[in-house]
């Protein structure tokens, strides 16, 4: 029979469990042995007990209802290195897991895909160093991989929607709330500044759900002199009777000249200029913290019920796949594909070809 690592990697989010699950459970049903790896990559460079962990029906009970991962993530410093790839291999071989599947973000998949272009080449290096047998060797010939996006911040080509994104808007918005209740006895505003690294998906949905007077996006730089424009529409809109005003800045958000705009600045420009009382609230961890939305259960469920296909289908050698789902169907498309794709649109972004990004990205948010 078949066997099947999974691991979760890079920065955790919410729904992860849900994929897990989905993930052990297929696989035991389908006949398949499935192994979780902790700690991300550490776990398969590592190996032993600690590292890899074959699962039970039981050993994914209890956890979909959870934030993070019950099985650990981390940043690992030595899969970068190919000694670190050598005896993650090893370690994969020893136990004749042909089949990993990686929930991560775009690093993480970038990392699974390294991996797989090198697999032939560490066998062969393993086997000339005796660390692996022939016959270890001749039984993972190939290595089937398939990615599946966990990432608040929606910043993955191929996919509409990443693992995570839909509980983070949710935190995001029920913070939108709590500053609109506070705010019920002054004239106050407030900057909220929300995560999503080069991608303003979390900014601007949070804007339109919560309300927000104005947000600040890495994709749409604003015109110059930009300052004045705001402020006005926050006047016009304290004319009207509105007695809170908030502004959502995304952490990535430049300027035309890509500079940073900080959540900083734009409390001067308002203080300055409106003379408001003026309140910055950083939510930062707290975006990936809580339970997982309904809907980043469902999707990570179904995404990785498909990774289990994809590897059950395969009657040899198949190329990296990774799962996503676009227009609410669940998809495979070729990993490497978006992997190039996301790593073109954070290019294009430092360069400041924002049109060129959007395009690239190829996600509605914007229109
Ligand atoms: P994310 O997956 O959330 O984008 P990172 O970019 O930190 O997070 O990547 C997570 C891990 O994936 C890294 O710590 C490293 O172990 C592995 N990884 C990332 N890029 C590569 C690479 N080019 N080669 C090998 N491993 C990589």
């Amino acid at each position: 029979g078949k066997s099947v690592a999974v691991l979760t990697s890079g920065g955790d989010s919410q729904g992860m469990n849900s994929a897990l699950r989905a993930i052990v459970r297929l696989s035991l049903h389908r006949g398949m042995r499935v192994y979780a790896v902790h700690e991300g990559y550490q776990g398969l460079v590592d190996g032993g007990e600690k590292g890899m962990e074959e699962c039970s029906w039981n050993s994914v009970s209890n956890i979909l209802h959870k934030g993070g991962t019950a099985i650990g993530t981390a940043r690992c410093r030595d899969f970068r290195e190919r000694e670190g790839r050598l005896r993650a291999a090893s370690n994969l071989v020893k136990r004749s897991i042909g089949n990993l599947v990686v929930i991560g973000g775009d690093g993480s998949l970038t990392g699974a895909s390294v991996f797989k272009e090198e697999w032939m080449g560490l066998l062969a290096e393993l086997q000339q160093e005796q660390r692996i047998t022939a016959e270890e060797a001749a039984k993972c010939r190939f290595l089937n991989i398939v990615g599946l996006v966990g990432s608040i911040d929606n910043d993955m080509c191929g996919t509409d929607m990443t693992i995570g994104t839909d509980s983070a808007l949710h935190r995001i918005i029920e913070a939108v709330d709590c500053l609109t209740s506070t705010a019920a006895s002054h004239q106050r505003s407030f900057v909220l500044e929300v995560m999503g690294r080069h991608c303003g998906y979390l900014a601007q949905m949070a804007a339109i759900a919560g309300r927000a007077d104005w947000v600040l996006i890495p994709e749409k730089p604003p015109e110059p002199g930009w300052e004045d424009v705001m402020c006005q529409k926050m006047q016009t809109c304290c004319g009207l009777g509105e007695r809170l005003s908030i502004v959502i800045v995304s952490e990535g958000a430049v300027d035309k000249e890509n500079k940073p705009i900080t959540s900083q600045y734009v409390k001067k420009v308002i203080e300055t200029k409106l003379g408001h009382d003026t309140r910055i609230t950083v939510l930062g961890h707290v975006q990936r913290g809580g339970k997982p939305s309904a809907y980043d259960r469902l999707i990570a469920c179904r995404m990785g019920a498909a990774a289990v296909l994809v590897l059950l289908q395969a009657t040899g050698e198949i190329p990296p796949t990774m799962i996503g789902v676009q227009g609410n169907y669940i998809c495979r498309i070729p990993l490497m594909e978006c992997v190039e794709a996301t790593r073109n649109v954070n290019r294009a972004m430092q360069e400041c070809n924002f049109k060129r990004a959007q395009a690239l990205r190829g996600s509605s948010f914007l229109r």
